[in-house]
């Protein structure tokens, strides 16, 4: 299959999967997740209509995003990794979302940062529902305070909540985890499920999921 076939196929199968869990397709975004794939691998993915894009690496993103965007300014580009505060004012300039907010520090620092660049960007709370020490994401006891923090006092706009299940278990649990949170913490978008189980986390509500090598292939 080529790059324009795996996205169809991959379209086709989130469509398949929202309908049957009683759900809108166009409620489900697929990002493209084209980390470690440079612009002349993405563009074509572009040239077929894909608008939404992750990456997990800032300084990597600086270096293809700038022209991508040039040429397609209507791509919405998210950050999807994590991110220390020196290189917070750079996401800022380039991403439109922010998936991995899940400290105080670093959404302190990029409400500042928003506001010197006059930028509204929309952010995601990270949770780390299996609690691996070696994870990024916030304590799911602790996320209600914090999407409360991040609102109340930061007046950053949090729209969803996202995670990464460990990979050797069962993602369901987790998905359903993070689904719940959502309901407690009155945000609207969970971004969940990568290419080995997207279908799953669209089953448990993912109103996006994050698809790199399924459809740019193997990294
Ligand atoms: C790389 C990555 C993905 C995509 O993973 P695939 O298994 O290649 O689909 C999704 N989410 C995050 C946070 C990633 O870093």
């Amino acid at each position: 299959m080529d790059i324009e076939a795996r996205l169809a196929d991959i379209k086709e199968r989130i469509a398949t999967t929202a309908e049957k869990a009683g759900r809108k397709a166009a409620d489900v975004t697929l990002v493209a997740v084209s980390k470690t794939f440079d612009g002349d691998a993405i563009q074509p993915v572009i040239d077929c209509g894909q608008r939404v894009f992750g990456e997990n690496r800032v300084q990597e993103a600086q270096g293809k995003w700038p022209a991508l965007k040039g040429k397609t300014p209507d791509i919405e580009l998210h950050l999807i990794g994590p991110l220390q505060s020196n290189k917070a004012a750079d996401a800022v300039a380039l991403f439109d979302v922010i998936e991995s907010v899940d400290r105080e520090k670093i959404a302190r620092v990029l409400a500042d940062e928003c506001g010197k660049q006059g930028k509204a960007l929309r952010f995601y709370v990270q949770v780390n529902t299996g609690l691996e020490p070696q994870k990024a994401g916030l304590d799911p006891r602790e996320t209600a305070a914090f999407v409360k923090l991040c609102r109340d006092e930061l007046k950053l706009t949090v729209e969803g909540l996202m995670c990464i299940p460990p990979a050797d278990e069962n993602p369901g649990p987790h998905f359903a985890l993070l689904a719940k949170l959502a309901r407690e913490c009155d945000v609207e978008k969970l971004s969940m499920g990568m290419s080995g189980d997207f279908e799953t986390a669209i089953e448990f509500g993912a109103t996006s999921v994050r698809v790199g090598s399924a459809l740019f292939g193997t990294r």
